[in-house]
């Protein structure tokens, strides 16, 4: 059975191989960060439907297309969500739909990746969600819908992890290269490009190799301190960090599960 690898799982490890033990190997759930999650949802259900219904035979779609699809998923709503969820879809209307000629067909519409990668003849399965992917010229363009009130950026390294994984799904399904991660964050309306690479495959490589090395062997996943542990789910469970730290809790999956999961 293969090991499931996603974008963020792999940005745990990089940022620590213990918080990444604690989260993906015993199990322990991370408490979520919900905040503004509907008015969030509800955006990117209303671009999906827009983009993935529309008739491409016709010129650009009229902004109403968007408020009617707006309005089969803002029911859940608060009146302020609503009208701020209008306003957000009125400015991305303006900025990216208005000026085409036509309109271009996406390859794809919020969907699934998945991929394979054998490393250390460990097989690995990728797996990741996308709200987008459009053509480029000489390549794919994936598109991130982004809902936070400001454009905030992961570390190059951690974004190099997620283009990476990215870059070799697509492969293995489309046969053609990503060229591009955009990111697009609907409220302030900016959009950020990030190039991809064949060197940001290498660098999920070295990280799964890392992975790979420490199911074979059973060793330690290393603590990493740094300006993480503020803000770590884990941290009172963390001898690096904590002069007491708390039992874990008695029902964690024991990682010989995993092992033996993997028949290694
Ligand atoms: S507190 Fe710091 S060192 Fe400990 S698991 Fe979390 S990120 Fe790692």
């Amino acid at each position: 059975m293969a090991y499931q690898i996603s974008a963020t799982k792999l940005q745990t490890y990089h940022r620590c191989p213990q918080a990444y033990y604690f989260r993906y190997e015993l199990g322990l759930k991370a408490p979520g960060f919900f905040g503004n999650a509907a008015l969030g949802t509800a955006l990117h259900q209303t671009l999906a439907k827009a983009y993935r219904d529309w008739d491409y035979l016709k010129p650009i779609p009229p902004d109403t297309w968007f408020n009617s699809c707006w309005q089969q998923y803002s029911g859940n709503l608060s009146p302020s969500q609503v009208e701020e969820g209008l306003e957000i879809l009125t400015n991305y209307y303006q900025q990216f739909i208005a000026g085409e000629t036509p309109i271009a067909r996406p390859l794809a519409v919020e969907g699934k990746i998945q991929g394979r990668l054998v490393v250390n003849e460990l097989e690995f399965k990728i797996s990741g969600r996308y709200d987008r992917i459009d053509y480029l010229e000489d390549g794919l363009e994936l598109i991130d819908y982004k809902s936070s009130k400001e454009v905030k950026l992961l570390p190059e390294e951690e974004i190099d992890l997620q283009i990476g994984l990215y870059y070799i799904a697509l492969e293995q399904k489309y046969h053609s290269c990503l060229q591009q991660l955009s990111l697009l964050y609907l409220r302030t309306g900016e959009k950020v490009v990030l190039e991809a690479s064949s060197s940001c495959q290498q660098k999920v490589e070295a990280v799964v190799g890392e992975i790979a090395w420490k199911l074979r062997n059973d060793e330690l996943w290393e603590a990493h301190t740094g300006e993480q542990c503020e803000i770590c789910s884990y941290k009172r469970y963390c001898a690096a960090v904590e002069d007491n730290p708390e039992p874990l809790p008695c029902n964690t999956r024991a990682s010989e599960q995993i092992q033996l999961a993997l028949n290694i």
